[in-house]
């Protein structure tokens, strides 16, 4: 049994996020230019064979959970072929999918299939025409198909994610969460963070966990934070207090979680990261094409948790946004 990953200030990671393809199939302002960007070409991204490996050294140091993600993970051909092959990984307990749910409508059965039972969505809104104006595509019909098709295969813990920018999502907030009361799902809101790739983000940009709390007591009814969850976990939950759903909410901003993280992400080019916000990124593509062992492969993923700092520096003059935008590191 190896040594668990630690890092220097005594954080255990065992959640391991894999981006899978940088490609998108629409353009959210908070996160895309709407034309011309530049994805990598196909040879830089890593095969599911190569994905594989690197679970199965992770699983070696205590990595137990994954998270696919993108850009969008629908978009890559057969995503169901590397779903089952990390679930037929022992050691792992837990794979989930961050997706946009474009492509989920055809989708949602092959990925239940293939083992696959936590599913986060990303829709930011019910209104067709805001959905047009943030994604810049045409897509909410779809979106909404995707969404029933995973209740009917089976899904059952669905979380919808909602991006909380200021002076632009408010109309959203109550209707989201009334849709997830009605639907059993947990919306999260997530607070806007500096990763969009047109330097958009302000601090004054951001709609803030108390802001919407106070919309969603206002509106809907009292909502009480739940105890005992996992503190690892990123978003605190809260339930309403009539019994009927929850609301999540992941506030980098208002409400740093850093002290807690026990996350390190691989992008679909091979490169670790020990920070979603992280300046440094360490190159794993090359160790897994050069024929390095899966020793020297551990040694650098040792080195990278390592070297991972307190925390980001978005509260403070410092901050400086990571060079890759959010759709090349994954979310
Ligand atoms: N395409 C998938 C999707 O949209 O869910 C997976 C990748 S996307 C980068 C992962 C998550 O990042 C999305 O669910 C969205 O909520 C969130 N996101 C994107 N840009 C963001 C930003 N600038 N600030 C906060 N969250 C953002
Ligand atoms: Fe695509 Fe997801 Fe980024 Fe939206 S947030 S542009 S769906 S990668």
């Amino acid at each position: 049994m190896e040594a668990p990953l630690l890092d220097t200030f005594g954080r255990l990671h065992d959640n391991l996020r894999i981006s899978v393809t940088d490609k998108c199939n629409i353009r959210c302002f908070y996160c895309m230019p709407e034309e011309g960007v530049k994805f990598m070409p196909k040879p830089e991204i890593l095969s599911f064979e190569e994905m594989e490996r690197f679970v199965r050294i992770a699983v070696r140091l205590g990595v137990r959970k994954i998270r696919l993600t993108g850009g969008e993970p629908l978009v890559r051909k057969d995503l169901p072929v590397l779903i089952r092959k990390i679930a037929a990984i022992e050691g792992i307990e837990d794979i989930a999918l961050t997706t946009n749910a474009v492509l989920l409508a055809e989708q949602a059965e092959g990925l239940h299939d293939a083992g696959l039972r936590r599913l986060n969505i990303h829709l930011d809104t019910l209104d067709r025409e805001r959905f047009r104006q943030i994604t810049r595509r045409d897509d909410f019909e779809r979106v909404m198909a995707g969404i029933d098709a995973a209740q009917r295969v089976g899904f059952q813990k669905l979380k919808i994610n909602v991006v909380a920018v200021k002076n632009l999502i408010e109309p959203d907030i109550v209707p989201m969460a009334r849709f997830g009361r009605e639907r059993g799902i947990e919306i999260r809101y997530i607070e806007f963070m500096p990763l969009d790739s047109q330097g958009l983000w302000s601090r004054a940009g951001v709609l803030v966990q108390d802001r919407i709390i106070a919309m969603l007591e206002r509106e809907i009814g009292p909502l009480d934070e739940i105890p005992d969850r996992d503190p690892r976990a990123p978003a605190t939950e809260y339930a309403f207090r009539d019994g009927i759903g929850r609301v999540g909410f992941v506030s980098s901003v208002s409400h740093p979680f850093c002290l807690n993280c026990n996350r390190i992400r691989l992008t679909s080019d091979g490169k670790l990261r020990y920070c979603l916000f992280a300046i440094d990124e360490t190159d794993v593509k090359g160790l897994l094409r050069d024929g390095s062992s899966d020793e020297r492969i551990m040694e650098v993923i040792r080195e990278t948790v390592r070297a991972k700092w307190i925390g980001h520096e978005i509260n403070t003059a410092k901050f400086v946004p990571p060079p890759r935008p959010m759709y090349a590191i994954g979310g």
